[in-house]
């Protein structure tokens, strides 16, 4: 019998991303206060429009640095202020601090893929810009593990569909593994594979929406626990 499949999310699951995305916000916020803004309602501001522009643009991080910029015009404009061009530059590159971050594996990655590679077949399926998460994904040195690596612009079950099918996978032994409850959990319920979530200590708000399907979920605490699911899985060389 061919092996289950696991179509596994990468930011926030395999390696911290959102921590590096919260510390620039934060320094935005400050850097805010500095020209005299509440730095509470520069934060508020700031997600409220990055979230908006999200569906527009897309998850590049260069898009995340450009909102910077946006959310300081809109901030100089609502309190009949200027918006001064070296403010803009130095507000850009507290944004651009996300560009490169180095890849640090959340704990028990790095032991656990490979165990699981015995087992599995394994599909990474991560959002954003294509290159910058196949960098990011070149610099996991966790490649080799993966039997495809998909970079989309948005996930949702189309996109699931398309995986089954280009890779044959039966619903039964298929399942999404992710920290998104809107990305990964809802599109897997949605399409009828299984659905497991690891939590992320600090979420992106976007992120977070109601289970379609709560009963379904199976929720981990740690990516280490995903050996003890699957116990009959037989390890294979
Ligand atoms: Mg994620």
């Amino acid at each position: 019998m061919d092996r289950p499949t696991l179509i596994l999310d990468a930011d926030d699951t395999l390696w911290e991303n959102n921590i590096f995305y919260e510390d620039a916000a934060d320094a935005f916020a400050e850097r805010m206060a500095q020209e005299g803004f509440d730095p509470a309602e520069a934060r508020r501001t700031f997600d409220r429009i990055e979230h908006e522009r999200v569906a527009v643009v897309g998850y590049a991080p260069s898009e995340f640095a450009r909102c910077m910029v946006i959310t300081y015009r809109y901030l100089c404009r609502r309190y009949g202020r200027t918006a001064h061009p070296e403010v803009e530059a130095e507000v850009e590159a507290i944004g651009q601090r996300v560009m490169d971050y180095p890849i640090i594996l959340l704990e028990g990655v790095e032991e656990t893929i490979p165990r699981l590679h015995r087992r599995f077949r394994l599909i990474l399926l991560t959002k954003g810009d294509p290159q910058v998460q196949h960098d990011k994904v070149v610099r996991s040195g966790l490649a080799p593990y993966f039997e495809a690596i998909h970079v989309v612009p948005e996930k949702g079950p189309e996109v699931l569909e398309d995986l089954i099918e280009r890779h044959g996978l039966d619903r039964r032994r298929t399942w999404m593994v992710g920290n998104s409850p809107r990305s990964d959990i809802n599109p897997a319920l949605q399409v009828g594979i299984g659905a497991i979530y690891i939590p992320y200590k600090k979420p992106w708000a976007f992120e977070e929406a109601p289970f379609v399907d709560p009963d379904r979920v199976v929720t981990l605490r740690r990516f280490s626990e995903l050996l003890d699911l699957f116990p009959d899985a037989e390890e294979e060389g």
